[in-house]
């Protein structure tokens, strides 16, 4: 393990005992094999004036909801130093009174919640103290030598403490084990089947220990790799070999799954294929059905991994109900009356032979699921080399689940985005109406997959994916979704709109190209669209398709006659989709905007000359229509979503204009 520290920008930080906290805090998080996604915390013992001037000694320590890889001073929490030690000498307090006293003895309500090991924090007299989940001491400790390992690898030079809950229970067990202990005598601390803990008096000391002992553990881990296997990681280069020549997941697996995944879950989820060799390589093991439904890698994880995965077979409809009631199972075994069960869906699967899935309630949700995903199959690989994996026993993995703590944060969680989980395709969105579309549907919590022939000016939403393609091109529509379901696992909803508005000509000086392309892009490329996406929209979570028209289509203009005949034929498309997808639940509706000018076809140059044609200004060219508004691309965007939604639920095959009101089309 590399050890991060730069003399330079420790200098940078002066003698500041929190910008140095700040410092290495981040450099921990730097490493995903130490915390993961807001694991792990560190604290800084210092003396603080108050109001009055007086001095007080406080513990900073990491707030909750901040990440070590991104923590500012802001994310530290001051708590009084006293109250901390007294409380670690109670006999007995719940969780939720040990918050509200940690809470009440800061002396700064605005700061965050302080991390529940503050009272740990506390007990350990150094002034710099750091925790981390490592994945190689965590590892060592998940396998039936556990103590014995660490044991052999740290000797006499750190403190071994058995798996106790975290929060108040933990922090009692080290506060009568520190009575017995000169903690000078000790590097670390290693929390089997949870972390690892290091301190020093400076912030180097206490990062250079953790780096040094997580180090040691990573060298006995490759130790026992190379005896089982002499050539280094030669194994899993054959099985790469080997998956190499398999196909990949087929989307529609992979979509059947996800709705299952869903379904279970009562929520639209996404889905992401974690396509790495070191994924697929587990998949391929004979013996995964075993290790991986042995537990997570450490409780931690838990509330957002859940204990295991679920083993996907033939049917992976029947394997998610399997995993679902298996899961009610456990829950009714150790609930003792008072929790409220969470979802019964698996938040990640393995499917021997194919690949390894991780599911969330929104692209990022997945995506944290993902990497922890990766770790714990690390951490399993290894914990094989050397003598086998074990996991926590069930019990102890509930409670961490089922803590008071996080029932709370349950209750408190405020809704989700209307869209979060579902995902969207939106073509023809590198800019104009298609890329307000797909900014107002990420916006609602989508995930969105934006295609268009050229490339995107600046991301849309986090974790949106854009595809590059001509989708006049035959196979660019079957390639679009593809890659969609391997980013999201599925397709909810199609907003059909990329276009093209071809120079304007009478019929009689009309050439074949204008009309061939005209109704290769407007038409040709959206019902090759649907037939790729359809297969997938009859697995989506409330499937809907939305086109974009034109008016044009109910009041057509005269030298316009490619652009007004590819639409309607466009519209005449959606009208025979809406009655064809009706019977799995599509709905498909068309929006007709008119007269949106805040797109690329419209130049400042083209305004002027069409206002000057009718004698009005550009102003009053924009907003030549019944109602006397500027129809902007935000406002079709609005319809769009709208139309999507469940406020639309019962409404197929409908044409809703944009227009601010014609008399034409009125
Ligand atoms: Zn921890």
């Amino acid at each position: 393990m590399q050890n991060l520290w730069n003399d330079g920008d420790a200098r940078a930080c002066g003698d500041d005992p929190l910008a140095l906290r700040v410092y290495t805090s981040r450099l921990l998080g730097r490493d995903p094999s130490l915390v993961l996604h807001g694991g792990g915390n560190t604290s800084v013992k210092m003396s603080a004036r108050n109001v009055f001037g007086d001095a007080e000694d406080v513990l900073l320590v990491k707030g909750s909801g901040w990440d070590l890889a991104t923590i500012e001073p802001a994310g530290f929490a001051p708590v009084r130093l006293d109250v901390l030690r007294r409380l670690a000498a109670l006999e007995h307090i719940s969780d939720t009174a040990l918050v509200r006293a940690q809470r009440a003895a800061m002396t700064d309500p605005a700061a965050p919640d302080p991390s529940v090991e503050a009272v740990l924090h506390a007990i350990i007299p150094f002034s710099y103290v750091d925790h981390t989940h490592a994945d190689a001491v965590v590892a060592l400790t998940n396998t039936p030598r556990g103590a014995e390992l660490i044991g052999e690898v740290y000797g006499q030079s750190a403190l071994v403490v058995p798996y106790v809950m975290p929060g108040f229970p933990l922090a009692r067990a080290v506060y009568d084990l520190s009575r017995r202990i000169d903690w000078s005598r000790y590097e670390g601390m290693v929390l089997l089947h949870h972390g690892i803990f290091t301190w020093g008096d400076t912030a180097r000391a206490s990062y250079d220990a953790m780096i040094r002992l997580v180090t040691c553990a990573e060298e006995r881990i490759a130790k026992a790799e190379t005896a089982r296997h002499p050539e280094p990681f030669g194994r899993l280069r054959s099985l790469e070999g080997r998956l190499r020549e398999g196909s990949a997941l087929p989307p529609l697996s992979l979509a059947r799954l996800r709705r299952a995944v869903s379904d279970a879950a009562k929520q639209p989820m996404v889905a992401t294929l974690i396509d790495s060799p070191a994924a697929r390589a587990f998949a391929a093991r004979p013996d995964v059905s075993s290790v991986a439904m042995r537990g997570p890698l450490t409780p931690d994880h838990v509330i957002r991994t859940k204990r295991v995965p679920v083993i996907v077979g033939d049917d992976p409809a029947a394997s998610v109900a399997e995993f679902a009631s298996s899961y009610a199972d456990y829950f009714h075994r150790h609930d003792d009356g008072t929790r409220t069960m969470l979802d019964a869906a698996p938040r990640w699967a393995v499917w021997p032979g194919q690949g390894v899935v991780a599911f969330g309630r929104s692209a990022r949700e997945a995506a944290i699921v993902r990497d922890i995903a990766e770790h714990t199959i690390g951490a399993i690989t290894w914990a094989q080399a050397l003598g086998g994996w074990r996991a926590l026993p069930e019990r102890d993995v509930f409670d961490v689940e089922y803590w008071e703590l996080e029932q709370a944060k349950l209750r408190k969680s405020p809704a989700g985005k209307p869209f979060e989980g579902r995902v969207a395709l939106v073509t023809g969105a590198a800019s104009g109406i298609g890329r307000a579309v797909a900014t107002a549907l990420a916006a609602q919590g989508a995930a969105v997959v934006t295609a268009d022939a050229r490339p995107i000016p600046s991301p849309i939403g986090a974790g949106a994916v854009h595809i590059e393609c001509d989708l006049t091109d035959a196979s660019a529509a079957r390639t679009a979704t593809e890659r969609a379901v391997g980013a999201f696992g599925g397709l909810d909803l199609l907003v059909s709109n990329v276009g093209v508005f071809p120079r304007s000509a009478a019929i009689d000086a009309l050439d074949d190209d204008t009309w061939r392309r005209a109704f290769d892009v407007n038409v040709a490329s959206h019902q090759r669209m649907l037939t790729a996406c359809v297969p997938l929209l009859r697995l989506g979570v409330a499937p809907s398709v939305v086109v974009v028209g034109s008016k044009n289509v109910p009041a057509p203009g005269p030298q316009q006659a490619a652009y007004s005949a590819s639409k309607a034929a466009l519209t005449q498309l959606a009208r025979v989709a809406a009655l064809e997808f009706a019977a799995d639940g599509i709905r498909v509706n068309v929006v007709h905007p008119h007269g949106v000018f805040d797109t690329a076809l419209w130049t400042d140059a083209m305004l002027e000359s069409r206002a000057a044609a009718y004698g009005i200004t550009p102003e009053q060219y924009k907003r030549r229509n019944l109602l006397g508004v500027e129809v902007t691309s935000q406002a079709v965007a609005d319809v769009v979503v709208a139309l999507a939604s469940p406020a639309f639920a019962c409404t197929t095959g409908a044409q809703i204009p944009i227009d601010g009101g014609n008399d034409r089309v009125i």
